[in-house]
């Protein structure tokens, strides 16, 4: 209990400043950006390793900031009754590309009688989009996403999202959530912090199943009487 008060403070000190950072990071970072493309038109080719190494850096910081996104806009929350499924289908529409080119398709299971629940749909969105991203991650070589939606006790609903990855050891999965926790090369360590921390605003949970070698599904439940108006 104590551990889990620990790292919820520490997530939302870390998160509150992550924001703030990541609100004053984009706008210089998009001038950049430009000014860099206006360059590489008029240098020699002598220094297209630089512009490489540049491009690539700098979308490596939009990458971080691109995980903080809707926490980075604080004045953009807006809490809203709205169906779970359609929020998922937009936020599959959006990672099809991506998965295409990685020979990754999704099967999808939606309950349709799922009521519309209280909920920052922008903010889920980055949810599913952080979760989903990490499940095709895992699966360099292609395979199947599953994603489904069912109610859990009649007072919640149950978002899974399961991979065919490699999976995750048990003594790793409590540490997922810890700001800047990656196994990646060059992972941020922030997607599911952010998660998490979205998901504890709206008064769900995350749970993890890991099988190591055949994949891993996040359950993601949130309360279908979720906060509703004038108890912000
Ligand atoms: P990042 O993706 O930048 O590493 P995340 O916070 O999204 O940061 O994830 C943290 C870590 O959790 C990952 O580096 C990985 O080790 C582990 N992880 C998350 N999702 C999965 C998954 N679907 N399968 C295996 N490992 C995972
Ligand atoms: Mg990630």
């Amino acid at each position: 209990m104590q551990e889990q008060l620990r790292k919820s403070d520490t997530l939302n000190v870390v998160g509150e400043l992550a924001a703030g950072i990541a609100h004053e990071i984009r706008n210089p970072m998009t001038a950049l950006k430009g000014f860099i493309q206006l360059l590489q038109g008029s240098i020699q080719d002598d220094f297209s390793t630089y512009f490489r190494v540049i491009t690539s850096e700098l979308q490596r910081i939009e990458t971080i900031i691109t995980e903080f996104l809707v926490l980075a806009k604080p004045q953009a929350v807006k809490f809203l009754q709205r169906d779970i499924n359609a929020i998922l289908i937009e936020t599959i529409e959006l990672l099809t590309a991506q998965s295409l080119m990685q020979n990754i398709q999704f099967e999808t299971c939606y309950n349709s009688e799922i009521e519309n629940i209280y909920c920052e749909g922008n903010q889920l969105k980055q949810v599913f989009i952080n979760i989903i991203k990490n499940a095709i991650e895992v699966m360099p070589n292609g395979g199947t996403i599953k994603v489904e939606t069912d109610t859990y006790k009649e007072k919640y609903v149950c978002i899974s999202i399961s991979d065919q990855g490699q999976g995750i050891p048990e003594e790793k999965i409590k540490k997922l959530g810890e700001p800047f926790y990656t196994t990646k090369e060059r992972g941020t360590g922030l997607g599911l912090m952010v998660s998490y921390k979205i998901i504890e605003e709206h008064k769900g949970w995350i749970d993890v199943e890991s099988k190591l070698g055949s994949g891993t599904t996040f359950r993601i439940f949130l309360p279908l009487d979720g906060r509703r108006k004038g108890s912000l």
